[in-house]
């Protein structure tokens, strides 16, 4: 059974990398037929972020990635949170304590000091190695007896994993295939700290076998750790699960790692959500906040580092789910572009109806007082130049508030001396029409034709005087949207 989880810390708010971690973790799970588990890995305690945990969750669930296990939804291997499990740590800590391949270590922050400033004077790195472990006190080192008196006497300790000597681990990687390491580059890391909690190492092994997970997708920053895990399943004596490493997004000139401070540098959000620093009151702007749409917004996320077999660029969760192929996710970084992310936003919003995107303005603070069957006539006329729904009331102001002036250059452009006794004779014409588009048209055309102007000489000016710069959508349809008395309104206002 496939059963693939995501472990973030909450060490912060979610970036663009953990979603899509997130959703390839989902994609492939649910791809597989399988599950999809939501474990909060938070035995950091000096790097737990207050409201970190609730907003991953509510990060996911405007993505749409929805967890069939997690802390909130519970599961036959609750609890979901590591904190929670510190009973099961602790089992696996006595019999991983009884193999060969973990210690004891008492040694204090001043005698590893010690030992790392010889290593500096001889212009070495040091490294808590097999040679280092040789020289420490530990349980390597000391009787069974000596050991238990420290302990008996609570003497601060902690628990690391005792790194073979000179063995090659050969690693499997899906997305990047065969390869080695040899244990000798490799440290005997922490499993266990003095508070008695395991460190993430520990804590992901055990979660991932007791909670049967099949599959580790996750970031490539953990390839480091692989040959560590891979020997803490043997040592445990617990078959590994398949590995996927992927690769990093990069910056949109695509050199380094995407980062935080990118946002700000290159103006988009690196967050799904608006996220407030508790330390220092700081809002870090989101996508949902932006006026992204999550299914543009998931849809941009999955095409960084995978695409589908026919090169398709719009897909639903549902297609994405259908389509999704680890052996098809790029072993190359994946370059992120603010312009991508846009226009996927606008595909979107032309895929919207005239009555959803009605329904996401009216949950935006924008002052949209007008009857709705004229809001779905504006957002009718506007979607189509619209990159992020409040773009549809931006660039349509002039339908709800009168222009207050014109535009200098256009005006320079539209209007001559006899553009004001030109508009005059029309806005009495329009007094007795109908004002629909297709009949104001007309008569703008008749118009222009009796006086013997080109289209043109009418047509600027008018747009002018009910619009306030030469933009928006065909001035009939402004006209009929207006309506009669706000139309000559506007006209009047601007010839006199
Ligand atoms: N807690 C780790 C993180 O925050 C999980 C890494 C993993 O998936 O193994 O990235």
């Amino acid at each position: 059974k496939v059963r693939v989880r995501f472990a973030p810390s909450p060490t912060g708010p979610l970036h663009l990398g953990g979603v899509r971690t997130a959703l390839y973790d989902y994609l492939f799970a649910k791809n597989q037929g399988g599950e999809f588990v939501l474990r909060i890995e938070d035995t950091d305690t000096a790097r737990y972020v207050e409201g970190a945990e609730e907003y991953i969750e509510e990060a996911l669930e405007w993505c749409g990635i929805i967890a069939d296990e997690s802390p909130k939804k519970g599961g036959k291997f609750a609890p979901y949170r590591q904190s929670e499990r510190r009973d099961i740590y602790d089992r696996y800590t006595e019999q991983i304590l009884k193999t060969d391949y973990a210690y004891i270590a008492f040694d204090t922050a001043e005698e590893l000091d010690a030992i790392r400033a010889e290593y500096e004077a001889k212009g070495d790195v040091f490294s808590y190695d097999n040679k280092t472990r040789n020289r420490l006190k530990n349980s390597l080192a000391l009787s069974e007896e000596e050991v238990q008196k420290l302990l008996d006497e609570k003497t601060p300790y902690v628990v690391r994993f005792k790194m073979p000597v000179d063995r090659t681990l050969n690693l499997e990687d899906i997305i990047r295939g065969k390869s080695s390491v040899n244990t000798n580059t490799l440290d005997d890391k922490v499993l266990v700290k003095n508070d008695g909690m395991p460190t993430y190492h520990f804590a992901n092994i055990i979660d991932d076998h007791e909670m049967e997970i099949s599959h580790v997708i996750r970031g490539e920053e953990w390839l480091p750790s692989l040959g560590l895990h891979i020997l803490l399943y043997e040592a445990m004596g617990w078959e590994a699960p398949q590995f996927a490493h992927l690769s990093l997004i990069l910056k949109p000139e695509g050199k380094g790692k995407l980062s935080k401070r990118d946002g700000d540098k290159f103006g988009f959000p690196v967050f799904p959500l608006n996220f407030t620093d508790p330390a220092t009151g700081n809002v870090s702007q989101g996508y949902r906040e932006s006026g992204y749409l999550p299914e543009a917004f998931i849809n941009m996320v999955a095409l960084l580092g995978w695409s589908p077999a026919d090169d398709k660029e719009i897909l639903s969760l549902e297609e994405m789910t259908k389509e999704f192929d680890l052996n098809k996710v790029h072993k190359a970084g994946a370059r992120f572009s603010k312009e991508k992310a846009e226009w996927f936003n606008h595909q979107y919003i032309q895929l919207k109806s005239d009555e959803e995107l009605l329904q996401i303005l009216k949950k935006s603070d924008l002052n949209l007082n007008m009857e709705d069957e004229k809001l779905l006539k504006i957002i009718h006329l506007m979607k189509e130049r619209a990159t992020f729904p409040k773009d549809i009331y931006e660039n349509g102001k002039f339908f709800f508030e009168a222009p207050t002036s014109y535009d200098e250059k256009a005006s320079k452009k539209a209007w001559n001396e006899e553009t004001s006794a030109i508009l005059g004779e029309l806005a009495a014409n329009l007094q007795s029409a109908d004002f629909n588009a297709e009949n104001l048209k007309q008569i703008v055309h008749d118009f222009a034709e009796n006086k013997g102007l080109g289209m043109g000489k009418v047509m600027m000016p008018l747009r002018l005087a009910l619009v306030g710069e030469l933009k928006g959508p065909d001035v009939p349809d402004i006209l009929e949207l207006l309506g009669k008395e706000e139309s000559i309104s506007r006209i009047n206002n601007a010839i006199n």
